[in-house]
C-alpha cells in the first residue's frame, strides 16, 4: 500500500478542491472546522490502508482526491445531522417506547412553542404580581379530569413512585402483593425502587393469589403504606386472585395511619372499556375506590408528554410538594405546557378523541385505516415493488393493555430479488427513517400509525430505493 499512501494529497491541495469549497458553503462551516475534518478523513484512510496490501486496492491514483472528498462529505453530513430525528412508525404499535411513546396534540405543540419562544408566568402570579408556584399551573386541570382533591407533576411515573416511597414510607414498611412485584421496560422494578427509597418491602401472598387477609396479617406498627401496582404489561390468567383496592379500604378502620397507594402505570382518563378495548380502570375510578393517592404516566394512555402525575388527598400531596426531592424531580415549562394542553382536551370530551393522537389511534376504526391503506396501494402503482393489502392486528404498546389486539390493515411490500431484511434495512436507513415489521418473511407497514402525509413520504422513499 506504500505506493498509494505516498500519493495521498497534502491538506492544502484538498482545501483548493472546488467541492471542498462547496461543502463548506452548503453546511455553513468555517475553513478551520472543515480542515480539521479533512485531516481526520485523511488520517483515517491512511490507517485503513496500512492494513491493506497493494493488490487489494481498486483505487487508481488519480481517484484518490475524489475519494477523500467523498468521505469528507459523508463525515460532514453525519456531523450536521441531528441525533434525535423524526421516525415514521410503521409498526402499528401506538405507544412505542423506543420511538418516543405518545405523539403530542397540535394544541400541546402550540403551547410548547409559545412558552419556549416567550417568557411565561411559570412561577409568577399575574393577578397579585407576586411569586407563584409551578404546581399551580397544572393542579387545577388535573383535579378537574381526575376528581382528585390535589395533584402534582414530576418527571415520569418512575420518579413519582420514588418520591412517594421516599417521602411517605422511608424507614417504614410497604406491603405489596407478590403478584404485583413487576418489572417494566427492563429498567423499572418495584423492588429496586423500593430499596433505593429506603422503604422496606413486605411481600404478601403468592405469585398467582393474594387475599385481603394476607394484607391484614402483614400490618405492623411499622407499616406506612399498602401499595398496589397495576400489572400493566402482563396478564395472569388461570387460577388467580388479587385484591381490588376497594376491598382494602376497610383496613383503614383499624389502621388509619396506613396509606393506600395505587401505581396505575398507564393512567387512562378516558374509559376505553366503553369502546370495548381492554380492561383499564380510569384514574377517577381508582380514586373513587378509596386510594389515598395514585400515580400514572403522562405519555402512555393519556397521550401527553413524559411526566409522572400524582393525584389524591390534599394533605398527602402537600407533604410531597414540600419534600426536597420534589425540587429534584420537577418538570420544566415545556412539559407543563404540553401536559396542560393535553389535559384540557379531556375537559371538553367530544372533540378530544380526535385531538389527542394516541387516543385517536387507539379508537380508529378498521374501515378508516383501510382507506389509508387503499390510498397507499393506489399511489404505489407503478413502483417496482409488489404491494398487497393485508389484515392484521396492532398493539397499544408502552407496556399498556397487554393482550389487547386492535384489528388493522397493513400493506406488505416486496421486491423481486430482495430479501425482506434488505428492504427493512433500506427503509430504516432512509430519510426520514421508516420502521416496519417483518411478518412471514415480508416487510409490513401498519397504517394505524401512519398519517396520510407519511403515506406520501413512504411512496417517495420507495421510488428512490
Ligand atoms: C410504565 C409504568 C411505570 C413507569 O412509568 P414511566 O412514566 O415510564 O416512568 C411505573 N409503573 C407502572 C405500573 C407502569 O406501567
Amino acid at each position: 500500500m506504500n505506493e498509494l499512501m505516498r500519493q495521498l494529497p497534502p491538506i492544502h491541495e484538498i482545501q483548493k478542491h472546488e467541492r471542498f469549497l462547496a461543502i463548506k458553503d452548503m453546511y455553513n462551516l468555517s475553513q478551520d472546522q472543515l480542515t480539521v475534518m479533512a485531516k481526520e478523513v485523511v488520517a483515517h484512510i491512511r490507517k485503513a490502508w496500512l492494513n491493506t496490501s497493494d493488490s487489494e486496492c481498486t483505487l487508481a491514483p488519480e481517484q484518490i482526491q475524489h475519494f477523500i472528498i467523498e468521505e469528507l462529505e459523508k463525515k460532514v453530513k453525519e456531523f450536521s445531522a441531528y441525533s434525535l430525528q423524526r421516525v415514521i412508525n410503521g409498526t402499528g404499535t401506538i405507544l412505542h417506547t423506543n420511538l418516543g411513546r405518545a405523539k403530542l396534540s397540535e394544541e400541546a405543540i402550540d403551547q410548547v412553542v409559545l412558552v419556549a419562544r416567550n417568557y411565561s408566568n411559570l412561577e409568577y402570579n399575574i393577578e397579585s404580581g407576586t411569586r407563584g408556584s409551578r404546581h399551580d399551573i397544572i393542579e387545577k386541570v388535573i383535579k378537574t379530569v381526575t376528581g382528585a382533591e390535589a395533584a402534582m407533576v414530576v418527571n415520569n411515573n418512575a420518579a413519582a413512585v420514588y418520591l412517594i416511597l421516599k417521602a411517605l414510607a422511608k424507614e417504614k414498611e410497604v406491603i405489596v402483593s407478590r403478584g404485583e412485584l413487576v418489572e417494566i421496560g427492563g429498567s423499572f422494578r418495584v423492588s429496586a425502587i423500593m430499596e433505593e427509597s429506603g422503604a422496606t418491602l413486605v411481600e404478601v401472598g403468592t405469585t398467582n393469589k393474594t387475599h385481603s387477609f394476607d394484607y391484614e396479617e402483614a400490618i405492623t406498627e411499622q407499616t406506612a403504606m399498602i401499595m398496589k401496582v397495576h400489572t400493566s404489561n402482563f396478564k395472569t390468567i388461570g387460577f388467580t386472585a388479587s385484591v381490588p383496592l376497594k376491598n382494602l379500604t376497610s383496613i383503614k378502620k383499624d389502621h388509619p395511619q396506613v396509606l393506600l397507594y395505587e401505581d396505575l402505570g398507564s393512567g387512562a382518563l378516558l374509559d376505553f372499556r366503553d369502546f370495548h378495548i381492554g380492561e383499564e380502570p380510569t384514574v377517577k375510578e381508582a380514586l373513587g375506590n378509596g386510594a389515598d393517592i395514585v400515580s400514572f404516566s403522562g405519555d402512555k394512555l393519556l397521550g401527553g408528554p413524559q411526566a409522572g402525575i400524582i393525584a389524591g388527598k390534599k394533605a398527602i400531596i402537600q407533604r410531597l410538594k414540600k419534600h426536597q426531592l420534589a425540587r429534584v424531580l420537577r418538570v420544566d415549562k415545556m412539559t407543563l405546557a404540553a401536559l396542560e394542553a393535553t389535559l384540557k382536551a379531556y375537559t371538553y370530551s367530544d372533540e378530544m378523541q380526535n385531538e389527542i393522537p394516541t387516543v385517536k389511534a387507539i379508537l380508529e376504526s378498521k374501515s378508516s385505516i383501510q382507506k389509508r391503506a387503499m390510498q397507499f396501494l393506489e399511489k404505489g402503482q407503478g413502483l417496482p415493488f409488489h404491494l398487497k393489502l393485508e389484515e392484521g392486528t396492532s398493539q397499544i404498546g408502552g407496556g399498556t393493555m397487554p393482550g389487547v389486539e386492535l384489528g388493522t390493515f397493513l400493506v406488505s411490500i416486496a421486491r423481486k430479488g430482495w430479501s425482506a431484511q434488505r428492504l427493512f434495512n433500506e427503509l430504516r436507513l432512509s430519510e426520514p427513517s421508516i420502521v416496519t415489521r417483518i411478518i412471514d418473511e415480508k416487510v409490513h407497514i401498519d397504517l394505524r400509525t401512519i398519517t396520510e402525509e407519511e403515506v406520501d413520504i413512504i411512496i417517495t422513499t420507495l421510488q428512490h430505493l
